[in-house]
């Protein structure tokens, strides 16, 4: 089966969502996606979303973001996304969400490596609630379509030139879609890793078939593993303790009760500093105490973690909880431009699926949804700066058989990428 599009957008997270709600409504649009729409990492995020708080804060808010990613970071992207910051957030109020207000004022609240409070958030499901919002505006948009259980297998190429993506439902229906501009924005790679907060179903089929073409890619093996997930022996994605608990003033503790880092040092430096305690110890986790946060602030900022850890069977108001470091989110991936174009004609990337190099080694925490969006609408005002129509002169047919088995193929080449690119670094 063939489809036609003006531009063809995988993945339905913020990055997908905001780069169509960017689009000109005489722009037809699809959107795919691997999953029911609801279940992308974007509805996980806890903590909240950085803003630039006023002028005076720019300094400290790009140091911040440049000295948690080990000065590796792109100044220039770093510059683009916190002078956008305000913009976004405008965008964001303007199709209903709603962030923690005190009276008029907006609340900030504060997470590790970050200097001063600059993150706004809506309790502890901020992600749920930006991602909801843009899912119900896309939905009411007469030019945007939304294929949910979608499956991206494929790009199509033409020296160079992306014309769409070959695909399947989920019951192995395969279809080509042509499109003018295609966005790549299908997420992370947590579901190549045994522990990860991430949904399973992401698995980095983005830069598989980025390998299987030759589009390049950066960073590939700086990956961040979260310091505080819950520890719990049951499988699936592992469940998030968001560092704003710790920015609140929750300690970590040893088997012996006794603190051993400041909780506060960017994510790399506390994962490992746990795994070090780990060693030593030679336990599987180490333990979490919020007592210095006020009941009544875990139950209003925190409802999301602390009925999750009731339902595992811990009252986080009344003891520690056990927390081991996941894998958590990639910082590097298909290489982009500060307009989210590839090396490859006619598509771009935007998301965590993406790189264009503002997290450098290590990202600053609640970076990563500004990140997205900054990035998606760059994407969007770019394709349409640019825009001109693709001429198709033939339409290749689907052969199914060549795609048999191809999940396990593309898991092998990303994971010996990674590999490759970390040993490089040695
Ligand atoms: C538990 C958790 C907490 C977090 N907390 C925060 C936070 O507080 N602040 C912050 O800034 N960031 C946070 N993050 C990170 C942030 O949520 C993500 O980086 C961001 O949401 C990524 O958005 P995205 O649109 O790029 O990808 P996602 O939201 O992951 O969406 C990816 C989409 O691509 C689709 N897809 C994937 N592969 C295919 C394919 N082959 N074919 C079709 N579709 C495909 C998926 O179905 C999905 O719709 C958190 C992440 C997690 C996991």
């Amino acid at each position: 089966m063939i489809m036609n599009t003006d531009i063809l957008i995988v993945g339905s997270g913020v990055a997908g969502l905001y780069c169509a709600l960017n689009l000109p409504e005489n722009k037809n649009v699809v959107i795919v996606t691997k999953s029911e729409a609801s279940k992308s990492d974007s509805f996980l995020a806890q903590g909240g979303i950085c803003v630039l708080r006023d002028e005076n804060d720019y300094e400290s808010f790009y140091d911040d973001t440049m000295k948690a990613g080990h000065y590796e970071n792109n100044p220039h992207s770093v510059d683009i996304m916190i002078r956008m910051s305000q913009e976004i957030i405008g965008d964001l109020v303007s199709y209903g969400v709603r962030f923690e207000k005190n009276g008029n004022e907006f609340t900030y609240t504060r997470e590790g490596a970050h200097s001063r409070p600059r993150i706004l958030f809506h309790e502890d499901e901020t992600g749920k609630e930006i991602t909801s919002h843009l899912l119900s505006v896309a939905k009411e948009r007469r030019n945007i379509q939304l294929i949910e259980n979608f499956t991206m297998v494929d790009l199509i190429c033409h020296e160079n030139r992306c014309e769409g993506i070959v695909g399947h439902d989920k019951d192995g229906n395969y279809k080509s879609i042509y499109a003018d501009y295609t966005v790549l924005a299908t997420g992370g790679i947590g579901g190549l890793f045994e522990h990860s907060t991430n949904y399973r179903h992401l698995t980095g089929d983005a830069l598989a078939l980025a390998l299987k073409y030759g589009i390049e890619l950066r960073h590939i093996d700086y990956i961040q593993i979260h310091p505080t997930t819950l520890y719990t022996k049951k499988n699936g994605r592992e469940f998030l303790i968001s560092e704003s608990v710790r920015g609140e003033g929750a300690v970590l503790l040893n088997a012996k009760g006794e603190r051993f880092v400041n909780e506060l040092m960017p994510r790399d430096v506390v994962a490992n500093a746990i795994f070090e305690e780990m060693k030593k110890e030679g336990s599987e986790c180490v333990w979490l105490s919020m007592a210095s946060i006020p009941e009544k602030e875990i139950r209003t900022h925190f409802p999301n973690i602390y009925n999750h850890c009731l339902e595992e069977g811990y009252d986080v108001t009344k003891e520690p909880i056990p927390v081991v470091p996941s894998q958590h989110y990639f910082m590097g991936g298909i290489d982009v431009d500060h307009s989210s174009k590839t090396s490859m004609d006619r598509l771009y990337a935007v998301g965590e699926t993406a790189c264009n190099g503002v997290h450098g080694r290590n990202r600053l925490a609640s970076n990563s949804l500004l990140e997205s969006l900054v990035f998606a609408k760059r994407a969007a005002e770019n394709i349409i700066e640019i825009y001109d129509k693709s001429e198709r002169k033939s339409y290749v047919e689907i052969d199914a058989e060549d795609y048999n088995g191809y999940q396990e193929k593309y898991r092998q080449w990303v994971l010996e990428a990674i590999e490759k690119e970390k040993r490089s670094h040695e």
